[in-house]
């Protein structure tokens, strides 16, 4: 049993010692001190559910014991740089990662976090291209460094310090997009940007293939074919962020961008590839990877031997426990089970995604789509209460979004569902 500091305990260090920018949720915090697989257990020992280990992405479960193995066992036996040695982990798992892809993506550059990854594949895009002009989708997130924080497209997320270069287009999705479902009126937007905003040439587009923090918003069908074709057509690279749509969380596909048929010049990843350990990378074409030979380049502990030991426990448990196709069997026994709950309450304006990456935006109008900002985080908290811990995202707050790791059963989908159920028949 947990012997430690209690949470009020944690509560007062973490006000006078910790950023105060750190959030969190609920009234109450929880201090979690356990987990195991699905499972989250905070300092007396309750268990909680985890609906949404996706903040992390933790694709095989908390503490899997095989990815928590070849983390202890390459612990002990080196931890260093990723740079100037050679290390059979780091080796290994760039190779299998790399057979991951289609075509011709097999160089794999490694990194810390995703805004890592995001910066760097921005970079490299504008190297390659020699352009500047990048665009991106509204609502989008990708980051919190310079260029990333300009790539992101949500006001909420933007302090006010210099992005330049980022134009951001209408967002494809049907649920407030202005053009509901009809990818190719979005596509023209993109081919506007290029006309009217740039000298004609682009550097990159970035967009993630369901847009996470945005409240899990998938893009219109047709939608990234066109784009790819336009903006290549403008010298632009396509970049597919996958930080929080890969590793297979979609169920139908192992990586996001697969579902529209198209394949990306460039892909960037963290979150899902360690299992919850701080890993990210971009993968991209040996012809673009040579652009970082025109000047010193590296990253100290990106991909080190420890990160690297757990993306490939990581893949391999991904492929014996069929995760995959987990993802796509309870995700969409989930998704259905979710959408009958629209029928019975008026407050649920929207159930959507794929996999196990779904939102359900609440509403308090259906017509006009105002946000039920205030219910989400009520509702949020009573289903904690009852031992279940779902996420909340979208540009207004009043998106659930249900990202559990993917070894999610049909029987915590239905005790997900039954919860949510009972808190909104409480309302
Ligand atoms: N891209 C996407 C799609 C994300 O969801 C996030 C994080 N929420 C990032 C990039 C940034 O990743 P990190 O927080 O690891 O820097």
């Amino acid at each position: 049993p947990y012997t430690g500091p209690s949470a009020e305990e944690i509560l007062r260090k973490r006000q006078q010692f910790l950023s105060p920018a750190v959030f969190h949720f609920f009234k109450n915090p929880l201090s979690l001190v356990d987990g195991k697989m699905q499972y989250l257990f905070d300092e007396k020992g309750r268990r909680y559910l985890d609906a949404f280990g996706g903040i992390a992405t933790v694709g095989c479960g908390h503490c899997h014991p095989e990815v928590v193995d070849a983390i202890v066992n390459q612990t002990k036996r080196l931890q260093h740089s990723t740079i100037l040695y050679l290390n059979p982990a780091i080796a290994d798992f760039a190779e299998a990662l790399a057979s991951k892809f289609p075509g011709d993506l097999k160089v794999v550059f490694f990194t810390n976090s995703g805004t890592e990854a995001n910066e760097l594949a921005l970079m490299m895009a504008r190297l390659y291209t020699g352009c500047n002009d990048v665009i991106a989708i509204r609502n989008g997130y990708h980051g919190n460094a310079a260029a990333t924080m300009g790539a992101t497209a949500q006001s909420n997320y933007k302090f006010n310090v210099v992005q330049t270069g980022v134009h951001h287009a209408q967002n494809p999705e049907e649920y407030r997009g202005i053009f509901g479902s009809d990818g190719l009126k979005y596509a023209r937007d993109v081919d506007e940007i290029i006309t009217y905003g740039t000298h004609g040439r682009v550097a990159a587009f970035i967009s993630e293939a369901i847009q996470g923090v945005g409240g899990i918003l998938e893009l219109a069908p047709g939608y990234l074919p066109a784009v790819y074709n336009t903006v290549r057509n403008a010298g632009g690279l396509c970049i597919a962020d996958e930080v929080q749509s890969g590793f297979a969380r979609t169920g139908s596909h192992f990586w996001g961008f697969e579902a529209h048929g198209v394949v990306p010049d460039i892909v960037t990843m963290a979150k899902g590839i360690g299992n919850g350990i701080p890993l990210g990378a971009v993968v991209t074409t040996p012809e673009i990877a040579k652009v970082l030979t025109q000047r010193m380049y590296f990253n100290t502990f990106g991909g080190n031997p420890v990160c690297t030991a757990a993306g490939l426990a990581v893949l391999n448990v991904i492929e014996k426990e069929k995760l995959q196709q987990n993802a796509l069997t309870v995700g969409s026994y989930l998704k259905e089970r979710l959408t009958s709950l629209k029928d019975k309450y008026e407050i649920i304006g929207d159930v959507r995604g794929r996999g196990l990456m779904l939102g359900v935006e609440l509403v308090t109008d259906r017509q006009l789509k105002t946000p039920a900002k205030v219910e989400t985080l009520h509702l949020m908290d009573q289903i904690k209460e009852m031992g279940v811990l779902i996420g909340k995202g979208g540009f207004f707050g009043n998106v659930f979004r249900i990202t559990p790791p993917l070894c999610f059963t049909k029987e915590d989908a239905d005790f997900l569902v039954d919860v949510m159920d009972y808190s909104l028949s409480k309302m």
